[in-house]
């Protein structure tokens, strides 16, 4: 055993493969009731799109969180998990047909409704079933996040939500529809967010649209914020477990509830990044002429967040004491983009090394792909190995 990995065991699974730390998890979704719990009205959805293995599912579910689903797939699984469909969200800019009758049918908590020719859309299929769908309008509230460009969401620029400026409009035509209820507004600025000003910018633009609402005599049952928290990607170690009580608390002091509201959250990333690893065998050691590479058997199929957002993994080698040496740590596909790090130190490796791709539990596993025809990498769980 070097450090959290139990090697011995990894030697008889079948490599590239994901591993996650189920005791960290579960210290994790306690922190998370523990800080959210501290604040009345406060109620935590777990965005499944970041992971949906369904082991993962199971624990997040029985921790009690609810689920924030964006497409028919995610409720479908979030159902399997056992997740009771009163507390399903289900946000996305494209819901098809199928999508909307499924939510419909299993009577989810709410839509989050990013258009209103999708408000009609759903108006007319739920006519068609004699219900009343639950709605609250995604609003893009012109915030920035100060995060990677690819995962900001809550600008004016971005395909995200309805612009605020027609926040009553959409409220007044949703009036005329018999088959609409509409109990919320729905905010989501962006992901990998540390900064608590961001969020602290989305709660005075909350508060805004709420004396616009109270003008008008509207209050709505509930505001949800969304997720975006970030975890801390250089320390997996030092900081597994996200500042949940900073980022609770945040809203807590700056976003004023009326009476009765309650406050959704829809927390992806910073529920179960630290947990997993992304375990690969190094294959070859080729040393160029300027640089020394470290080819290991995991390439962007089974993780590509390096390649989609210039991610940063910290990468160990846990087979290895050896002094530190320099490597680029590359992956088979082929593909110049299949680069996992550059110019890192890692103990000497040598052919049959297992390197551990750190905090690799969000947008990982869920995001691989057969792309040259490559194996989906298994996930297994610290507690079933
Ligand atoms: C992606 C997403 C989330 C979760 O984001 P994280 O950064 O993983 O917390 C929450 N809500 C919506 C609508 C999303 O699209």
């Amino acid at each position: 055993m070097k450090g959290i990995f139990p090697l011995d065991k990894f030697e008889q699974l079948q490599t590239p493969f994901y591993y996650y730390d189920t005791d960290l998890l579960r210290q994790t979704l306690r922190a998370i009731g523990e800080e959210a719990h501290k604040h009345e009205g406060f109620v935590v959805h777990y965005a499944v799109k970041a992971n949906a293995n369904p082991k993962l599912l199971r624990i997040i579910r029985e921790a009690g969180l609810g689920a924030d689903c964006v497409s028919g797939g995610e409720i479908e699984a979030s159902i399997r998990a056992g997740f009771p469909s009163q507390k399903i969200v289900y946000a996305g800019v494209g819901k098809s047909d199928w999508e909307i009758n499924l939510g419909l049918d299993n009577d989810i908590f709410c839509f989050n409704v990013e258009s209103i020719p999708e408000l009609e859309v759903i108006n007319q299929l739920a006519a068609a079933k004699g219900k009343v769908a639950r709605v609250a309008f995604r609003l893009n509230p012109n915030v920035g996040a100060h995060t990677h460009a690819n995962i900001t969401t809550g600008l004016a620029e971005n395909k995200f939500g309805i612009d605020m400026r027609d926040m009553l409009r959409v409220i007044d035509e949703a009036s005329h529809m018999p088959y609409i209820r509409v109990v919320g507004l729905h905010f989501h600025i962006g992901s990998q967010i540390l900064d608590m000003g961001d969020f602290e910018a989305l709660c005075n633009r909350v508060n805004d649209l709420q004396l616009e609402l109270e003008r008008h005599r509207i209050t709505l049952e509930h505001i949800n914020v969304g997720g975006g928290l970030g975890v801390d990607y250089q320390h997996p170690n030092r900081v597994p477990i996200p500042d949940f009580k900073a980022y609770f608390d945040t809203y807590a002091k700056k976003l004023r509830l009326r009476p009765g509201q309650t406050l959704h959250f829809e927390l992806g990333r910073a529920v179960v990044a630290q947990c997993g690893s992304l375990i690969t065998r190094t294959l070859y050691i080729k040393e160029g002429q300027q640089k020394r590479f470290c080819i290991v058997d995991a390439g962007f199929t089974d993780l590509i967040r390096p390649a989609l957002y210039q991610a940063y993994h910290k990468i160990e080698n846990i087979s290895s004491d050896e002094p530190l040496l320099a490597y680029d740590v590359v992956g088979p596909i082929c593909e110049s983009t299949d680069v996992f790090a550059k110019q890192i130190d890692l103990n000497a490796a040598h052919r049959g090394d297992l390197l551990a791709i750190r905090s690799a539990g969000a947008y990982g596993e869920i995001m691989a792909s057969q792309y040259n025809c490559r194996r989906l990498p298994q996930g297994y769980m610290s507690d079933e190995i």
